[in-house]
């Protein structure tokens, strides 16, 4: 029910455990990271329960330029290491955060996917398994076929997507659940609620819905999904630490 990224300078796993630990309050039966190392392989960890057991499944040694976490609280399956977030395609190409749920999900199942290809009973595992089938079966672009999944999609989500082709960049978009993202020097962030990432920015720029933003470390792009370039001031977050 909560969802983080990082894409910078520093390491990310840290940034991203406690940034979930901020999240807590909004849910927590299951929770996973998923970061990008410097030679540009991915590493997903997943665990049940509390971000403590999170923290403890995590190797600490990997270093982690980029990566995306989620604290759960389960609307569709059970609380399992299957279906905690982050979600990946069969392909392991794209992995994706969910908060929110998709209303229409068994139609999309449906009309796009079989069963061998789902992995988990989560709503959450159709979103990345369309992304995939627009990029794999119809060779989409990875915005393109991103944007063309949520146009299919019917109900709220804040997302937050790596792919492993394109390791500098974290994509993000939004539809009724709250989704913020917030500059620094040398990086870039995504979450639920400020409170998350205080401790490295207080300069945050809301996603609206509609809307697509591209995170790199010194960038951060917003456009509809029409194509249109959004330029949005941050502001300023007033939190105490
Ligand atoms: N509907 C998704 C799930 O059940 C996301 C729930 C959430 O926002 O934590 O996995």
């Amino acid at each position: 029910c909560g969802i983080v990224g990082y894409i910078g300078r520093q390491d990310a796993k840290d940034i991203l455990l406690h940034g979930l630990e901020m999240l807590e309050y909004r849910g927590y039966d299951s929770a996973g990271i998923y970061v990008m190392d410097d030679k540009n392989v991915g590493h997903l960890f997943k665990e049940k329960g509390r971000i403590a057991a999170l923290r403890e499944k995590v190797d600490h040694n990997v270093p982690a330029k980029t990566g995306i976490g989620h604290t759960r609280w389960a609307t569709h399956g059970v609380p399992s290491i299957e279906n905690a977030h982050p979600h990946q395609s069969t392909s392991g190409r794209f992995s994706i955060v969910h908060n929110g749920v998709i209303e229409n999900y068994k139609a999309v199942r449906d009309a796009f996917l079989t069963d061998s290809m789902l992995h988990s009973d989560t709503d959450t595992e159709i979103i990345v398994q369309l992304i995939a089938w627009y990029a794999e079966e119809e060779g989409l672009d990875t915005i393109d076929a991103f944007k063309k999944a949520i146009v299919a999609l019917k109900g709220s989500y804040a997302l937050a997507l790596i792919d492993n082709e394109k390791p500098d960049v974290i994509f993000a978009a939004k539809n009724k659940s709250p989704l913020l993202l917030g500059t620094g020097d040398g990086f870039n962030v995504i979450c639920s609620d400020a409170m998350a990432m205080i401790k490295e920015t207080n300069q945050f720029i809301e996603l609206m819905d509609g809307e697509i933003a591209t995170l790199t470390v010194d960038d951060i792009k917003i456009e509809t999904l029409a194509g249109d370039v959004i330029i949005r001031t941050p502001y300023t977050a007033l939190l105490d630490l």
